[in-house]
């Protein structure tokens, strides 16, 4: 069997706290032959600003193109504060996602049926949640050129974003999403506004063509990005993968995880094209959650978004979907037997970070 090489990036703030709790977690599946890796453990964001004056060093980014699986853990804090635009931590971030080119992010939406009752949560609603959200990630309106402010004759200012969609950006995403459709429940809602926007006609019309094309067998419906937001809201377990772009995807993906609980429990997925060096896709794992300053040095945090990121890391970088599912069951184990940290006790009793890493390699073994 091969060896994987992991790159890992704790970061800063919570980072450092979560990152420890999944190694546990892979060197333990090392360690009993059940997958090989290698890790590599790295600075990034204020972090290696510190330490390097850059939040990303070129040696890291050579690195994380090298490696089978990039792994963040969460960057940026106030100590950062004043260090500039081109040196603030999140540009690390931004660094590594336009290097590795992962132009489909993963959100899985999914509410564990220990946190059904959670006094947030309406349990008709979000009993048996599983979606996945498949955001277009490095174009889009947030990327493309010309954005500027410019002052006008009269003094006043106008503001500039770019839309921009092409045929190739838009067939790319459609495929990974049809894709992961057909691991799942075989259905696809592709989400735009093809009612006022030219790069909503045409997402509208080249994934019809993708679907058509390549896979006929899934289920493919068209929703408007406004009634999406108001269905995920109304009646989220309609969906099961749901494709958009760069800036509705952010925003529905939002919405999406104030129905599972806590931000401590939201993986994510970042994937590209194949690396040549690896023959696997390029691909970036990171919880949603940021490096949470106001907890971060308290042993406090949920390591269980961080987690659950390995878990997507072993489905769809090593086709281990039955590793996956097992460490998916130990989360929900874990939860089942009361085991909470403090974003998700609901005033009960908690446990710490590494108290929750064990409890879940406990239930592993
Ligand atoms: P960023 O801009 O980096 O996304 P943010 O300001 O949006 O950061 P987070 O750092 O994600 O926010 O924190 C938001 C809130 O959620 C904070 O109160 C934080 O303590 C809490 N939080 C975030 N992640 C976790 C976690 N893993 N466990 C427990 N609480 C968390
Ligand atoms: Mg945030």
């Amino acid at each position: 069997m091969s060896t994987y090489k992991l790159l890992l990036l704790p970061g800063d703030g919570i980072g450092t706290e979560i990152m420890r709790e999944m190694e546990k977690i892979t060197q333990w599946l090392t360690a009993q032959g059940i997958i090989f890796f290698e890790t590599e453990t790295d600075l990034v964001g204020g972090a290696s600003y510190d330490a390097h004056g850059t939040p990303v060093t070129d040696a890291v980014v050579a690195q994380a193109l090298k490696a089978d699986a990039v792994f963040m853990g969460a960057v940026g804090g106030p100590k950062w504060a004043d260090v500039g635009f081109a040196n603030r931590p999140e540009a690390a971030l931004l660094r590594l996602r336009a290097d590795l080119d992962v132009f489909a992010n993963l959100r899985p939406a999914i509410c564990y049926p220990a946190l059904v009752g959670a006094s947030s949560l309406k349990p008709e609603l979000v009993e048996g949640l599983d979606i996945l959200i498949v955001r277009e990630l490095t174009s889009g309106v947030y990327f493309r050129e010309p954005k500027e402010i410019v002052t006008l004759e009269d003094g006043s200012k106008r503001a500039t974003d770019t839309q921009i969609y092409t045929t190739g950006e838009i067939e790319r995403i459609a495929k990974v999403a049809f894709e992961l459709a057909q691991q799942r429940r075989n259905k696809v809602s592709s989400a735009e506004k093809h009612n006022v926007m030219a790069s909503g006609i045409l997402w509208k019309q080249i994934v019809t063509q993708v679907g058509k094309e390549l896979y006929p067998s899934v289920e493919l419906e068209h929703v408007l990005a406004d009634n999406c937001a108001m269905q995920l809201v109304r009646q989220p377990k309609q969906f099961d993968v749901i494709v958009t772009d760069n800036l509705f995807g952010d925003i529905l993906s939002d919405v999406a995880a104030m129905l599972t609980g806590s931000l401590g429990m939201l993986p994510s997925a970042s994937l590209g094209n194949t690396n040549p060096v690896t023959g696997r896709r390029f691909a970036l794992y990171e919880p949603v959650h940021g490096s949470a300053p106001d907890i971060a040095g308290q042993n406090a945090a949920n390591p269980l978004a961080m987690i659950g990121s390995l878990a997507m890391a072993l489905r769809y970088s090593f086709d281990r979907g039955d590793v996956a599912e097992k460490l998916e069951k130990a989360i929900i184990n874990v939860l089942a037997n009361g085991t909470r940290t403090r974003d998700i006790a609901d005033g009960a009793q908690a446990v710490g970070t590494s108290a929750m890493g064990d409890a879940v390699l406990a239930e592993l073994q």
